[in-house]
């Protein structure tokens, strides 16, 4: 029986029409993979998995032939998952929603800013009219809101996209925002969702040491591939500092049935943390810290952001 993966992320391109606070530029060179590269990648990934999420690093909707690599997924019989920052939304809807491989869309609405997206309000009903007509094929959206901050507040932009939301969906006013508080998913409407996440830091091997104990979904329930085809445990290795192989040059299956996979999630089966990179990775402290408690995990990664004492304690071998 192979190995399966709940998903298999693919960077079909690094490049982006934006540059976020909250996503550093890619330090690799910039590269946008073929048609043909990915569909070599898709047919060997298959049959490892049902569900393809389009990026890592990267905006996948400036893909020049984003067309043919969604008719590649339709006939490898893979659903697929978009992220985008839905600035070219309106250019590329009539795409993706006639593409009968695309299961769900999520919309990081904290990326915007007028300059980028133009009006709001204009912006945020044309994303809104996108999340009704994939409704009506029974697909999913998920609208972002990831820059909440500890308070489980987002800023005053996001207030504003909060309350057209409520109007949007007969909601009271101030009821998503006190949803916020507690909870990290609401339901708008029948498949479609908002999702409230703090904002994380990407991990990076630059990163104060964070522990060795602890646990992570990357490695075992997913891996990604990044644009030049290197292989990486998870959609956060965007850097590509904990490769295990490149699927340009090996095949998909030796790379995964290779010892470093093996080792990283018989690990995190075990609480252990054996890879450097994820050793300095504040995203899986969401998922208990080295004692297994959440809260601590969360206070581990605010100190290390901070650059406190325990940061540079624990930054030893
Ligand atoms: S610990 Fe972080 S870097 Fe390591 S696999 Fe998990 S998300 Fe990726």
């Amino acid at each position: 029986m192979p190995v399966r993966f709940k998903r298999v992320y693919v960077e079909i391109t690094n490049r982006c029409n934006l540059h976020c606070s909250f996503c550093p530029v890619s330090a690799r060179p910039f590269r946008t993979m073929t048609a043909e590269e990915f569909h070599k990648a898709a047919r060997e990934i298959r049959p490892y998995c049902d569900y393809l999420y389009l990026h890592v690093k990267g905006e996948p909707l400036i893909h020049p032939q984003l067309e043919e690599i969604l008719s590649i997924c339709g006939e490898l019989g893979f659903q697929v998952n978009l992220t985008t920052n839905g600035v070219l939304l309106g250019r590329r809807r009539q795409l993706l929603l006639s593409a009968p491989a695309v299961r769900q869309t999520n919309l990081s609405l904290h990326s915007y800013t007028e300059n980028t997206h133009g009006p709001l309000e204009n912006w945020l009903q044309e994303l809104i009219a996108y999340a009704w007509d994939s409704a009506a094929k029974g697909r999913y959206t998920v609208f972002r809101v990831w820059n909440l901050d500890e308070q489980r507040e987002t800023n005053s932009q996001g207030e504003r996209m909060l309350e057209q939301l409520e109007q949007a969906f007969s909601l009271s006013r101030g009821q998503i925002r006190q949803l916020a508080a507690s909870c990290r998913s609401v339901t708008l409407s029948k498949g479609i969702f908002l999702s409230f996440e703090e904002e994380f830091v990407w991990p990076s091997l630059q990163n104060p040491f964070l522990g060795r104990e602890g646990t992570c979904y990357g490695a075992r329930n997913m891996v990604a591939v990044l644009a030049d085809g290197t292989v990486v445990p998870c959609c956060l290795d965007g850097e590509g500092e904990c490769p295990l192989g490149n699927l340009f040059e090996q095949p998909f299956e030796e790379i995964i049935q290779g010892e470093r996979l093996a080792r990283m999630a018989e690990g995190f089966t075990n609480r252990q943390v054996k890879e450097a990179l994820c050793q300095r990775c504040g995203y899986r402290l969401r998922f208990g810290g080295g004692n297994g408690n959440p809260q601590e995990g969360k206070k581990q990664l605010k100190n290390a952001v901070l650059g406190t004492s325990f940061a540079r304690k624990a930054d030893e071998p």
